[in-house]
């Protein structure tokens, strides 16, 4: 199995993040007695974490127990940065590529790092992307938005355009979700990961559809967006019967929302096995691929279960979706 959605987090220094924001670079703290860990954010805790987040060979026994080939590694999108002033972002960007290159580095055929770029400037994050895969990248990750740009931004369709021209896989992962600081109406019960985050990947498809941008990115682009697309597959039909009704919706977008879903992957994250078959009706069996959001609470546990389950796959789709998608996709050769 390849597993093409999975984080790490690097131990990065409290010094090192407060020489580049004091109050919000994140920084691992670990308590050696327990050997649990809390990625902080100045004196704030963020977010408790596992060791395998930071720790390659304890991830390394985890994916053996587990029949993980293969797994795909990126940044904690806490790491990203974007609200930073851009050459300092980009700094940060290229330090954080070289930890999850040396954390792959621990055992180069069983893990491939994803990059992050500076995504607030279009020209320093080309510039990122590119050095980043000659240093040994096979894509990037990027967040769904920029502050208020959403994918349909003209400097965003510019950085998608440079990754379909220079064959750069991408990765979107929702992240920063909407209606959590200001309005406070998801404080509770991780709201904002079950509610905003499936909206903002939903968000950042439509944004991309809608706008037209498909229209003027080459078809080349690799594009899959994490957790299946988030409220996307689900509510196509609700935006293609927009599309027929209102000339609002129409407006940048001269075809049927839905004859773009094949222009984008997604993740097989999931959860449900009716949820994966209309993944499936919607996207095709090739643009489907393991990912688990490994080693997080709200990541699949038992690594393909979903798909070793799912009644309705024959052999061939099966193995597409737990490997064969994922090597082509990221252009790898088989391990
Ligand atoms: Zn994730």
């Amino acid at each position: 199995m390849i597993d093409m959605h999975s984080h790490c987090f690097p131990r990065i220094t409290r010094a090192a993040a407060q020489a580049v924001d004091a109050e919000r670079a994140p920084w691992l703290q670990v308590d050696e007695a327990t050997g649990r860990g809390h990625i902080m954010l100045g004196d704030e805790p963020f977010r408790p974490v596992l060791p395998t987040l930071w720790d390659p060979a304890r991830r390394l026994a985890e994916m053996d127990a587990q029949g993980i080939a293969l797994q795909v590694v990126c940044a904690t999108p806490v790491m990203f940065g974007y609200a930073w002033e851009a050459a300092r972002a980009a700094d940060w960007a290229a330090r954080m590529n070289e930890e999850v290159l040396a954390y792959c580095g621990h055992a180069p055929d069983r893990f491939k790092a994803l990059a992050q770029v500076p995504l607030q400037d279009t020209a320093l994050a080309c510039r990122e992307a590119d050095r980043a895969m000659r240093a040994g990248c096979i894509g990037v990750q990027i967040g769904n938005h920029v502050g208020a740009r959403d994918l349909d931004d003209a400097g965003l369709v510019d950085f998608l355009t440079h990754c379909a021209n220079n064959a750069i896989p991408v990765l979107v992962h929702p992240w920063d979700m909407m209606a959590t600081k200001s309005e406070g109406r998801m404080k509770q019960w991780m709201l904002p990961w079950l509610v905003a985050m499936p909206a903002e990947t939903q968000l950042g498809m439509l944004s991309l559809i809608l706008s037209g941008a498909l229209e003027r990115i080459p078809s080349t682009l690799k594009i899959c967006f994490a957790h299946g697309g988030g409220s996307f597959a689900w509510l196509l039909g609700r935006v293609d019967n927009a599309w027929k009704h209102r000339d609002i919706v129409r407006r940048d977008c001269p075809q049927l929302p839905s004859s773009y879903a094949r222009r984008f992957h997604v993740d097989s994250a999931v959860f449900d096995p009716g949820a994966l078959r209309l993944l499936l009706d919607v996207m095709g069996d090739e643009r489907v691929m393991l990912g688990s959001d490994y080693p997080f609470p709200l990541g699949e546990q038992k690594i393909g279960a979903l798909v070793h389950e799912a009644p309705f796959l024959d052999d061939a789709a099966r193995a597409r979706l737990l490997r064969g998608n994922a090597e082509a996709f990221f252009g790898l050769i088989r391990v």
